[in-house]
């Protein structure tokens, strides 16, 4: 037996049946975090199969999980085991477990295409905004403009260099494990051209290092101010790279993409059903265009919330929605 098997299966509530089919029936764990009320019915069916797969299957709230041999192992089964009441060192052990077991075929392929990153300098004579001495007039500017989109010093390291050319810009660092590999210089000048100065390497992903363990999922969107109002990630763009997509799976976390309101957005919709992703497509007013228009009108707590609430991963529910959302 497999080793996910095998802990599933420890940990499944006690009463449990075996049905003629060989599916074994217990109270799901489920159903409850999913907005359902918990099954009192034995609805919840598991099975395992000789090759070691396993698979979950809940008729109370229709919740599914499962793994076969070869395959990586998901973030579903990873919630699966985690609402059965399994430790978080042992459901880490066996994520280990099988991407050892993967690596002789396709994780030592996966880490060979994962990109890296080189560390760069970010723009000359940048300082850190909160260790500025003497904020001239510029720096005075960028400060209002922050309190203007509801950004906080503590935020992250924002950043701000007297230079010509940067001095009317807020300087966002990208980081990747702890190092800067690029950055981006949002003019404050309102219709100032370009918008942003940025510094990138294909294949980055803004806000990865911010996807700590204890989070369930990790929310996708296009632009940085608007993955830190809301400790998420941000494509820097439309569009999913291989390379980025390959990143954000590495997490292990359910992935939520929240589309800014416009074109690009709807065919970013389709890219992230074609990759089994979630889609959120809150109820918010025509006029409000993406996060940072939600935070500036309901506050980052709720904006979250509404966000988490209005997440899906059924293709159907999300092209649904999609056609009011983006009409
Ligand atoms: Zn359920």
């Amino acid at each position: 037996m497999s080793v996910v098997a095998e802990t599933v299966l420890t940990y499944l509530p006690p009463k449990r049946k075996t049905t003629p089919s060989g599916w074994l029936s217990f109270n799901a764990p489920c159903c409850h975090h999913n907005g359902h009320s918990a099954d009192t019915r034995g609805r919840g069916g598991l099975i395992t199969n000789p090759d070691g797969g396993v698979s979950f299957h809940c008729f109370n709230c229709g919740f599914k999980a499962s793994w076969q041999p070869g395959r990586n192992f998901s973030h579903k089964m990873r919630r699966l085991l985690q609402w059965t009441g399994a430790p978080d060192d042992i459901i880490n052990k066996v994520a280990l477990e099988v991407m050892r077991e993967n690596e002789g075929v396709e994780a030592r392929e996966v880490i060979a295409q994962l990109p890296t990153f080189n560390t760069v300098p970010l723009p000359e004579d940048a300082i850190k905004i909160t260790e500025a001495v003497d904020p001239g007039p510029h720096l005075i500017k960028v400060l209002e403009y922050m309190a203007s989109r509801n950004l906080q010093l503590d935020d992250t390291d924002y950043y701000w260099s007297p230079s010509l050319g940067y001095r009317d810009r807020l300087i966002i660092p990208f980081y990747f494990e702890g190092r800067v590999v690029g950055w981006t210089g949002r003019s404050i000048v309102p219709d100032k051209k370009p918008k942003y100065l940025t510094e990138v390497q294909p294949g980055y992903v803004y806000g990865l290092d911010e996807q700590r363990h204890n989070k369930l999922f990790a929310i996708l969107c296009e632009g940085q101010l608007d993955a830190i109002h809301i400790e998420g990630c941000a494509l820097g763009g439309s569009e999913i790279s291989d390379q980025q997509a390959m990143l954000l799976d590495r997490l292990q976390k359910e992935i939520i993409v929240v589309p800014d309101r416009d074109k690009s957005g709807s065919k970013l919709v389709e890219r992230a059903i074609e990759l089994g992703w979630s889609v959120s497509l809150p109820d918010w007013p025509k006029d409000i265009n993406d996060i940072g228009d939600a935070v500036a009108r309901y506050g980052r707590l709720y904006t979250l919330h509404s966000i988490a609430v209005h997440a899906t991963e059924s293709p159907l529910k999300i092209r649904l929605k999609a056609k009011k959302w983006f009409d």
